[in-house]
């Protein structure tokens, strides 16, 4: 059937007219499996096309859910996805995880993903998760693959709990040898699940250890807001249990700037600082060289010890009690069969 541009404005004209008020749903208007994926927080003329199915179609990729025209807070148009959490779920696990990982890693990622976005359910905004790096990256049809929907569906409605409240999850590509302090290195409210646990299983990782060298220059102009003095030098701050260090200083001269590793990572780039993990800071003119252990933040589940465990033979269900002590698998209902 040939798609009726001025019907499905008009079928998703709710959202689309509704711009600015700070209440966009209550929670009863919203079935609770489903979310709200902001796919594209500038769609500029582009306009979703709904397809026969649950499903749409939008910038060249196909979609499962119902598409809605939403005015972003910043006053920018963005295009939302209103999909079942476990049909999210199918465009997250492949990008976020791989299809190649064993089916024990899988299950638990699902879980971890499953939990991670129903705790962001969010009805004072127009979306509940960004479909990117901030929240979870999200491919849509396109990147699903059968490996990783068979993930999603054995662990169907499975979350994890403590004290009988959904628990606050999160993950990273390898925490180097001992997962964070999120209390320490976010000032996140301090949970039990979350203050770190050695980690032996991600030895194997490529960035369990890493060295990158950066110009001085480079580092000079990125850290130009706190110190405008030539630097000489860096001091690595106090860490949490794990060693993890908070901080660290930049010297200059007489001058002398704190940053936390996290903004430390934000200012030089993550790709070049691997992860908050900072082991040495070296004035090497004109160069500096950093030396670091892990891939990401490193509170949470760690993917790369997830998928050793997994191919060791390890169940998810101790994979998750692992990286998230004290916890409980419990099932919510998330709709369908
Ligand atoms: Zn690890």
């Amino acid at each position: 059937m040939p798609i009726d541009r001025a019907g499905f404005l008009k079928a998703t004209s709710a959202a689309f007219f509704t711009g600015g008020l700070d209440v966009w749903a209550t929670p009863g208007e919203i079935a609770p499996a489903r979310m709200r994926v902001l796919i594209c927080a500038d769609r500029g003329d582009d306009v979703p096309q709904a397809a026969d199915g649950d499903m749409f179609f939008f910038a060249n990729r196909r979609y499962r859910g119902t598409p809605s025209i939403v005015t972003l807070p910043d006053g920018r148009s963005g295009v939302v996805a209103t999909v079942d959490v476990e049909n999210y779920l199918y465009g997250v696990l492949p990008i976020e995880a791989s299809p190649r990982w064993p089916p024990a890693a899988l299950a638990a990622q699902a879980i971890v993903a499953r939990t991670f976005a129903l705790a962001r359910r969010n009805f004072a905004r127009p979306y509940d998760v960004v479909g990117s790096q901030s929240d979870q990256r999200f491919g849509g049809i396109e990147a699903e693959f059968p490996g990783t929907n068979v993930a999603v569906d054995a662990t169907r409605g499975a979350v994890l709990t403590f004290a009988g409240v959904n628990a606050s999850v999160f993950y990273a590509a390898c925490c180097g040898g001992h997962t964070a302090d999120a209390a320490a290195i976010w000032g996140h409210t301090a949970l039990p699940y979350l203050r770190g646990v050695a980690d032996p299983y991600c030895a194997a990782a490529p960035d369990y250890r890493w060295q990158r060298s950066v110009p001085l220059e480079r580092v000079q102009a990125a850290l130009a807001a706190h110190v405008s003095e030539p630097i000489t030098g860096f001091a690595i701050g106090p860490g949490d249990a794990g060693g993890r260090p908070l901080s660290l200083d930049v010297l200059a001269g007489a001058q002398r700037a704190t940053l936390s590793t996290a903004e430390f990572r934000t200012v030089l780039g993550t790709d070049v600082v691997r992860s908050t993990w900072i082991r040495s800071l070296r004035l090497e003119p004109p160069q500096v060289t950093i030396e670091g252990a892990g891939r990401g933040h490193g509170v949470g589940f760690c993917q790369w010890g997830a998928n050793a465990m997994g191919a060791a033979g390890t169940p998810a269900a101790d994979i998750l009690a692992f990286y998230f002590p004290g916890t409980r698998i419990a099932m919510v209902d998330t709709g369908g069969s």
